[in-house]
């Protein structure tokens, strides 16, 4: 064997030696998947669309908690973020307190949204979000006799107050973690503007942005969730 071969061989020999261990230990273990979920309450409204091509743009899914008189004359857009495999549920008929209205009420103002929903997507929602993340033991009996999971959130990106995209775009960022729901509104031009960059960075960092139902995985009626494996009891 001449200098040159042996000296090649031994480049090989501890390349081998160098690269295996890290490879074997990839494939022993498959890395953890970062998983999260966005949430988009009281619309539809004019900026739902745009909000729904920056989530096809990057094959992202979310979750619209819509409102029952917003659906009226948007029925299209809801129809299209269904079919577009995004998880649509109820937020209520019109954003009214729930937590001071009488069983009645709150029973028909769930069956009239879930009604109207499942009218336009062709499903019956599975989840409702409470207008303010409101609980309480009448809430929780009417969405168990209705069979519905209620969702609330662990990072609120605070849209609502600042309606600047700066601001929500470092809510998002900052508070990003494996399991989290977000609660943001797709009502608000600053929310869509930030989405537009929140949603590169998030995949950017490792997160499959994925919708409430996937996110939870197995979930019971009646029951209040605020995050992956956390419930408020
Ligand atoms: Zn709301």
């Amino acid at each position: 064997m001449n200098k040159k071969l042996a000296f090649v061989l031994i480049i090989v020999v501890l390349s081998i030696a160098v690269i295996a261990p890290g490879q074997f230990t990839k494939k022993a273990g498959a890395p953890e998947t970062l998983q999260i979920a966005l949430t988009f309450d009281d619309g539809p409204s004019e900026h739902t669309s745009q909000i729904l091509d920056v989530l096809q743009k990057y094959n992202a899914k979310a979750t619209f908690c819509v409102l029952g008189k917003e659906l009226e004359g948007r029925e299209d857009i809801i129809l299209a973020a269904a079919n577009a495999g995004h998880q649509i549920i109820g937020h209520s008929w019109e954003h009214k307190q729930l937590k001071f209205a009488t069983e009645e009420y709150i029973r028909e103002d769930i069956r009239k949204t879930n009604e109207t929903i499942e009218n336009i997507i062709g499903t019956a929602p599975k989840f409702f979000r409470t207008p303010y993340g409101e609980f309480s033991p009448k809430i929780r009996r009417a969405m168990e006799e209705a069979g519905l999971v209620q969702v609330q959130w662990n990072v609120d990106t605070l849209d609502w107050k600042s309606q600047n995209s700066n601001s929500i775009y470092n809510m998002i960022m900052n508070n990003a973690e494996n399991g989290a729901i977000l609660l943001s509104h797709d009502i608000f031009a600053a929310t869509a503007a930030a989405i537009e960059i929140a949603i590169p960075a998030l995949i950017n960092k490792g997160y499959e942005l994925v919708t409430v139902e996937e996110l939870l995985g197995e979930t019971t009626a009646g029951r209040v969730y605020r995050s992956k494996g956390v419930e408020i009891k």
